[in-house]
């Protein structure tokens, strides 16, 4: 770990943290309402100790094996709070509940059915977000919601969702097709933050405050249409490894 790599990566941490607050204050919002995640996903122990180092305590990993041997390896202790978003297949449903403070990416009925078996064992409750996918992508995970003609198919799911004792639903999450121009992705959030309204007058007794939506090209947008977590990679820790299958077991 260089010391010039600390530097940067914080450099590159307060300047993604102002444009948070100046996206906030541009449509009255709270910035203190908007939390920055640093996704770490394919990164190097040597980069997420530069990142540890500058002062950056959450991070978000998308594959279960490769953030529980990063957490392991790495002297981390309780300094660092671990977000899980990227998509999780049921037999990892243990990793995940037993290693992870939310749940960014639940997609699937069964997979909540598994979360929940795992945390009742456990004595834990699990904080987490619905995947939504609003921009019809098909190789995209999470619920059709595309058109608001089909919020009401993903009814049954959710209400299945909101009766399990051991999930906390606490709002939603969505990653929109990548745009050159970020303004293309603002219909996309927008329409994330409707659907938390929808659902918000649907089901008043449950959380549906927290937004998880906006990345490295795109955050000051999704700031500007609710965003409570945005998830910076690139601009925050610079390019990642390409995927070779022998960085991590996934
Ligand atoms: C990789 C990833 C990010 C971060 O993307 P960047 O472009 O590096 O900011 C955010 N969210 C999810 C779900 C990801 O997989």
């Amino acid at each position: 770990m260089t010391t010039d790599l600390v530097a940067t990566i914080r450099a590159r941490y307060e300047v993604a943290q102002e444009k948070i607050v100046k996206a906030a204050q541009k449509v009255g919002r709270d910035p203190a309402d908007v939390r920055l995640l640093t996704v770490t996903k394919r990164q190097p122990l040597d980069v997420m100790q530069a990142a540890l180092a500058a002062g950056i305590t959450l991070m978000g990993e998308n594959y279960p094996e490769e953030a529980v041997v990063k957490q392991q390896s790495l002297a981390f202790g309780t300094a660092v709070e671990w977000h899980m978003i990227g998509h999780v297949q049921s037999r990892k449903a243990r990793m995940v509940v037993e290693n992870f403070t939310l749940l960014h990416s639940l997609d699937s009925v069964k997979l909540a059915r598994r979360l929940d078996g795992f945390c009742a064992a456990a004595g834990l409750r699990l904080p987490v977000l619905l995947q939504f996918n609003v921009g019809g992508e098909t190789s995209k995970f999470g619920w059709q919601a595309t058109e608001k003609a089909d919020w009401d198919a993903f009814l049954p799911d959710v209400e299945d969702i909101l009766a399990l004792e051991n999930l906390d639903v606490q709002g939603l999450m969505t990653m929109p097709p990548f745009f050159d121009n970020a303004e293309l992705a603002r219909p996309h959030f927008r329409r994330l933050r409707q659907l938390a309204e929808f659902l918000s007058l649907r089901y008043p007794a449950y959380n549906w405050n927290q937004l998880s939506m906006g990345t490295s090209g795109d955050f000051p947008v999704a700031v500007e249409e609710g965003a409570t977590i945005v998830r910076l990679g690139t601009t925050i820790l610079g390019a990642r490894p390409k995927e070779t299958g022998e960085n991590y077991a996934h």
